[in-house]
């Protein structure tokens, strides 16, 4: 059972993923035998471990790269019921959403999670047509605010609202006025995906679990036919050799890689019981100026829906949902991929967009679950536990929103085969670090700032990224104010933040600060490489680069975003991926083909 943290110690600086925790987690590793070992620091693997650590269980939770790097940090960003579901008539699914989206946006995430109001257009027509479409949709979006108030614990969203078209062009003024006859708004919640990953961990941490990152699991440790834990490299030490890393039980939570792990187990002959196939979806970013207006879209296309969100001073504009083979753990965007998101978004616009408005790319991989007898399409869109062998559990499927669901199932499962040691989950009650005391906070935001001598501009800011932690970045600009200066390049963000990123938030490369503590990489059309000197001093200043190591840093990054780009120009996946390919990954992870391609390790 679990390791308690020592009482002397505040749960903010247990939490800390520092340098000097990275080494001791690393011993950890190698000599105590956990009850539950999570591979995978995506939102599942970090949300599993949490789970795990809050029942009083010892937990240590391995990720390959960063915590985020794979589908975590590249989704819609919403923590939403899904209206499609919905209309699917997938009730338990919409409710489950709707209940853990009122959780997030209340008790464990207020920070993290807001509403955000969207439009759905109603589209010029006869009539008859315009009336239909009204009952259809109306009917529809009261029925979801009707599930969020009646059947899910608190809210967390206002009502919606049924707007004519003049009222509909007065939110969002750049919609074409002959396109649309009026419009609903409705609400759902937004979050800084890759953050709140950051934040599961390190609550996760704060609670006693062991969090390693650049770690990779190369194979498992059986014992007869029993798991009983895993080989693990460390990417930050590649000389080394590999070690090993002993538990009760083994939860895999790897996405898109799932199908790796399985095949791992393929020399006994076991059955994995599920498989995962990669679904790649496109993100594009524009700056707020490109559009007028002050919510969201949810427009239909031929195949799915397509959100228009703002996000900050940009918009989100995406998805595609195309088959993915290649490389997995850089998917890329594709020519086509662009100017179908182009094509989609402007049948509703009085400008078009083109191009030229771009300022960031992004693309993830849906993991779906297949099933072995191919029962497909209803397993795709929930999530499964299921036991390969004795001692390993593997979760994979769900959404974002559903991430604490999918936690306490798994969890659920590895405590029954412990012999029922610990509680039932009760993360449904916990609060991240960082949201206790929020409400409170951001009401004194003017009086922090006042007595900080900082803008109340500055103090919003932090506060909806670190929560009630911002106390530590303001600590941080109070002991050397040159890191309350805005970062070169991408203004919006401190030197604080970046050196907060490497001193308490896990962050081991320039990659994980630009792409992921912040999102700079796809807020700025450079990109971040404008950012990337400044922060990679920043970064070094904290973890002791010295020349040498700064340079590489920047030299990775500067050829990940010129691969990037040029990839964005190739017109299909295959010459997209060969372009993106021509960028090592700063870990060192060489090819990483998904099943039926070449196959090589990740
Ligand atoms: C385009 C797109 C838009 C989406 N939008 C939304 C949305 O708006 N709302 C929503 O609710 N959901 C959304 N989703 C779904 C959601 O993002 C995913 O379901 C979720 O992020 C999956 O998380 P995960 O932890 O299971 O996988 P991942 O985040 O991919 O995590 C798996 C982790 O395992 C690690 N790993 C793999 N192999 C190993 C190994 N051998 N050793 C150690 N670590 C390993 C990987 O590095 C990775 O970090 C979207 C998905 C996509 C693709």
């Amino acid at each position: 059972m679990g390791r308690v943290r020592d009482p002397s110690v505040s749960r903010y600086a247990a939490g800390r993923l520092s340098p000097i925790r990275r080494v001791a987690d690393l011993r950890r590793l190698r000599n105590e035998h956990f009850d539950v070992l999570v591979i995978g620091g995506g939102v599942t693997g970090s949300g599993a471990a949490l789970d795990a650590a809050s029942r009083g269980l010892s937990v240590a939770l391995v990720e390959a790269r960063d915590l985020a790097a794979g589908t975590s940090s590249r989704s819609s960003k919403l923590i939403h019921g899904g209206l499609r579901y919905l209309e699917q008539l997938e009730l338990h699914l919409v409710h489950e959403a709707l209940t853990e989206r009122g959780l997030l946006s209340t008790r464990i995430a207020p920070h993290l999670v807001r509403p955000v109001p969207i439009l759905v257009p109603l589209l010029a027509g006869g009539p008859a047509f315009r009336t239909w479409h009204r009952a259809y949709y109306g009917a529809g979006i009261a029925a979801y605010d009707a599930f969020a108030g009646m059947f899910s614990s608190g809210r967390g969203m206002p009502l919606h609202r049924h707007l004519t078209r003049d009222g509909a062009r007065h939110l969002f003024p750049s919609l074409r006025a002959d396109k649309i006859a009026g419009a609903i708004r409705y609400y759902d919640g937004q979050v800084d995906d890759a953050r709140l990953v950051v934040n599961l961990a390190r609550t996760a941490a704060s609670l006693g679990a062991a969090v390693v990152t650049s770690a990779r699991v190369t194979g498992f440790l059986r014992e007869a036919r029993e798991v009983v834990g895993v080989r693990v490299r460390d990417l930050e030490a590649p000389d080394q050799p590999e070690f090993e890393v002993r538990a009760r039980i083994v939860v895999a939570a790897t996405g898109v890689w799932s199908d790796d792990l399985s095949q791992m187990l393929s020399d006994v002959g076991v059955r994995p019981g599920l498989r995962v196939r990669a679904s790649k979806g496109v993100h594009l970013v524009v700056p707020r100026s490109a559009m007028t207006g002050e919510a969201g879209l949810i427009l239909r296309t031929p195949t799915s829906v397509l959100f228009v969100i703002p996000w900050g001073g940009h918009w989100i504009i995406g998805t595609t949902d195309t088959d993915w083979r290649l490389d997995r753990s850089h998917p890329a965007a594709s020519a086509r991929d662009i100017s179908y998101l182009l094509d989609q978004v402007n049948t509703v616009l009085d400008r078009p967009l083109t191009t030229g408005d771009i300022e960031g790319v992004y693309a993830g991989l849906r993991p779906l679950l297949s099933g072995e007898a191919d029962s497909t399409s209803k397993l795709s869109r929930e999530h499964a536990v299921v036991e390969p062998m004795l001692g390993l559990l593997l979760v994979a499927g769900g959404k974002y929103t559903t991430y604490r669901v999918m936690a306490a199932d798994v969890i659920d499962r590895a405590v029954r085969r412990l012999g029922g040691i610990a509680p039932p989950s009760r993360t449904d009650q916990l609060p991240l670090l960082g949201a206790d005391g929020y409400a409170a906070a951001w009401r004194d935001r003017q009086d922090t700032a006042r007595r900080h001598g900082v803008t109340a501009g500055v103090v919003e800011h932090l506060l909806e990224r670190y929560g009630t932690l911002t106390v530590h970045l303001l600590a941080m600009i109070a002991a050397d104010p040159t890191l309350g200066t805005p970062l070169s390049g991408a203004p919006e963000y401190l030197s604080a933040e970046v050196a907060y990123a490497a001193l308490a938030e896990g962050a081991l490369h320039l990659d994980d600060v630009l792409t992921r503590r912040t999102r700079i990489s796809f807020e700025t059309p450079h990109r971040g490489t404008e950012s990337a000197r400044l922060a990679a001093e920043l970064m070094g200043a904290a973890l002791g680069w010295d020349a040498n190591v700064q340079a590489r840093e920047v030299e990775h990054y500067l050829a990940r975003v010129a691969a990037e780009r040029e990839s964005q120009t190739m017109p299909d996946d295959l010459t997209a991926d060969a372009a993106r390919m021509g960028a090592p990954d700063v870990r060192g992870i060489a090819a990483d083909r998904g099943g039926d391609l070449l196959k090589v390790d990740l």
